[in-house]
């Protein structure tokens, strides 16, 4: 058995790293880490409790965040203020979440439908990014709490779905939360590592993942091959998942007793008790037959009589069958886009706390044709996974090939001399990503291509690699242009960055050695950097985008306004010249949460005429227009 030092000053085991695995989930969060005695993976937990914390950020009036199981008591009654399932809002823009919108109880911002979504809490504006670093940071204390040793290193899961947008969100939470995220793995394949799968060289396997978490569903479909996971296909359904079983138990009650569902919106309380009763039993008929209970609580107005609950497993069954059915054909579609039949699936393993219901377990088993791999704790496995992941990257594993790398991340200098990151650190070798960028200036015809190194936000930060401007760009107005920028690095290390404007074909390309003259300690200097300025960066970043954001909308009313004075009255003129005013100032001032308010002041005023614009130009097109009937 390996020796483990112990420093005596503060207790803690001395290791070589500490690098956590970490799932942070829509529901619920956790953190693993490989036990440094038995070298097996193990969930933290401080004695007595869950491992899981709810994914769940509430704060109170002074803008305090609390997170976890104590956030959570405050779902129903200040839902305004008591934010879950930032995870689904990570990456996206409003226009991606609009139609779930209902689904937020709080306030998600709507200002400029293509930038990101915020969420606004009173005052104060907050990105998924930094909700997602509460949750984070959270982890990250209790762990440190539990080890009593400072942990600063992770891997993080995502959903394999999640697009570059999405991971790079990741990334940033976890800087910001003060973690060097080492790399993001897809929940799928850290699940299946967990099971101890594609740890040997030599395996050849097809693999199923079915997921059924709280509120989300995937499966997907894997395979590996010496060693390396690849995504096949992946299926499911963003907002279907165990709280669906939860509402589903609330609504039989409901009508067993006569009683509406509006009846419970106005009871906050009663509605708040439901459903834990409703998950307690959900979760009691995963192991018994029966669930029964004598609640006072659940009493009408106008009687004091108290109500038994009781559910059987038979009806519950029944309530799920169709949503378990709904998961079945999303199983069917993923293996026909990977061209599969169920046998050539070789495993199938499950995760997620909703594959603790025989039925769903059955159903899946049933289908596949085999058993189910359901040994590993389904609410832990992801995190177990990530932590397997983790000691691989550690070097602890040495079994375990540690492919070419690249050790920092690679990017582009955009709108106020951010860092848009192409191709993240750690990220294996050869790859190549694109990304489409346009311009913001009518009539632009030259774009500024300038590479950079490094993992601070601001790319004056950072080691500039290369510099050169795409030219004759046709003259065309602002964001029509597409120039799609591909960063490509081969196998010894080259980077090719090429640009190109896809409506008319002009293109350039730069080659550039990203680790020409760069030594190791210069590369762990600006790591240690990025994780200090962390919160300082992360500010900087969201204040000028707020600003892009802000200067963009002024253009935009600017340019409406010029051209379509004949829509708008004059006291309309007035209230928008105001706000445009009021922007302008916010814009000067140091302060994202003014210039967000003032967007959005401005935003609400001009809403209404866009609208107008729209039918006017739809009425004048149809004008002109020769209709075949
Ligand atoms: P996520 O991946 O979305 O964060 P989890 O994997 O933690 O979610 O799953 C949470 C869901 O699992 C919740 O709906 C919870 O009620 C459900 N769950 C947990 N334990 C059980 C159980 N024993 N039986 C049925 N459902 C369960
Ligand atoms: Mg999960």
């Amino acid at each position: 058995m390996a020796k483990i030092g112990i420093n005596i000053a503060t207790g803690s085991l001395q290791q070589a790293e500490m690098i956590v695995g970490i799932d942070l989930g829509t529901t619920n969060s956790l953190v693993a880490i490989i036990h440094p005695e038995t070298k097996m993976p193990i969930a933290l937990k401080e004695h007595g409790t869950s491992s899981l914390v709810p994914s769940i950020v509430h704060f109170d009036e002074y803008g305090n965040a609390s997170v976890g199981e104590v956030a959570k008591q405050y779902l129903e009654s200040e839902p305004q203020n008591t934010i879950f399932s930032a995870k689904r809002l990570m990456g996206k823009s409003y226009n991606d979440v609009k139609n779930n919108a209902n689904f937020f109880t709080y306030k998600v911002i709507d200002d400029n439908t293509d930038s990101l979504v915020k969420v606004q809490v009173g005052n104060q504006f907050y990105s998924p990014i930094e909700l997602s670093s509460f949750i984070l940071k959270e982890l990250k204390q209790r762990a440190e709490h539990i080890l009593k040793t400072p942990v600063t290193k992770a891997v993080i899961t995502v959903p394999a779905y999640f697009n570059d947008a999405q991971r790079q969100a990741t990334r940033d939470a976890g800087k910001l939360a003060g973690l060097d995220v080492l790399r993001i793995v897809n929940e799928p394949t850290a699940a299946s590592l967990a099971y101890g799968l594609g740890l040997r060289m030599d395996e050849e396997k097809t693999i199923a993942v079915y997921d059924l978490g709280g509120g989300t569903f995937d499966v997907s479909i894997l395979r590996i091959t010496n060693g390396i996971f690849e995504v096949l296909s992946t299926n499911g359904d963003t907002y279907l998942g165990g709280d669906d079983f939860d509402r589903l138990i609330i609504q039989h009650w409901l009508k067993e007793k006569g009683m509406t569902e509006e009846g419970l919106h106005s009871n906050k309380q009663l509605a708040q008790t439901l459903r834990l009763i409703a998950e307690e039993a959900k979760k009691q008929l995963s192991t018994q037959e029966v669930f029964e209970m004598n609640n006072p609580l659940f009493a009408t107005d106008n009687s004091q009589q108290t109500y038994d609950l009781r559910l059987t497993t038979y009806d519950f069954n029944a309530l799920i069958q169709p949503l378990v059915d709904k998961t079945i054909t999303s199983c069917v579609n993923a293996l026909k886009d990977a061209a599969l039949t169920t046998a050539d699936i070789d495993t199938i393993v499950m995760v997620g706390g909703s594959t603790r219901v025989p039925a769903v377990k059955n159903a899946v088993s049933a289908f596949f044709g085999k058993p189910v791999n359901d040994t590993v704790n389904p609410d832990e496995v992801v995190a177990l996974g990530a932590a397997v992941q983790a000691d691989i990257l550690a070097g602890n594993n040495k079994d375990f090939l540690l492919l070419d790398i690249t050790p920092l991340s690679l990017g582009l200098e955009t709108m106020g001399g951010l860092m848009d990151v192409l191709i993240p650190r750690n990220s294996k070798i050869p790859t190549k990503v694109g990304r489409q960028y346009t311009t913001y200036v009518d009539g632009q015809g030259s774009m500024r291509i300038s590479v950079f190194q490094g993992e601070r936000d601001l790319v004056k930060d950072n080691r500039k690699l290369a510099e050169f401007n795409l030219t004759n760009i046709p003259g065309m107005p602002a964001g029509l242009p597409k120039v799609e920028v591909n960063f490509l690095i081969n196998a010894d290390g080259i980077l090719v960055v090429t640009a190109k404007e896809l409506r008319s074909g002009v293109q350039q390309s730069i080659e550039v050695k990203p680790q020409y003259g760069l030594t190791d300690k210069q590369v762990e200097q600006m790591l240690m950097d990025s994780i200090t300025h962390a919160k300082d960066d992360i500010q900087i970043r969201a204040l000028v985008e707020a600003r892009t954001e802000g200067e963009q909308i002024l253009v935009v009313t600017e340019k409406f306004l010029t051209k379509n004075t004949t829509l708008i009255t004059k006291e309309e003129m007035l209230a928008t010249a105001q706000a445009m005013q009021a922007l302008q100032l916010a814009l000067t001032m140091e302060d994202k949460n003014l210039i967000h308010t003032k967007t959005e002041e401005l935003n609400e005023i001009t809403r209404p005429f866009a609208e107008r614009a729209m039918d006017e130009a739809i009425s004048s097109a149809m004008k002109g227009q020769n209709i075949l009937g």
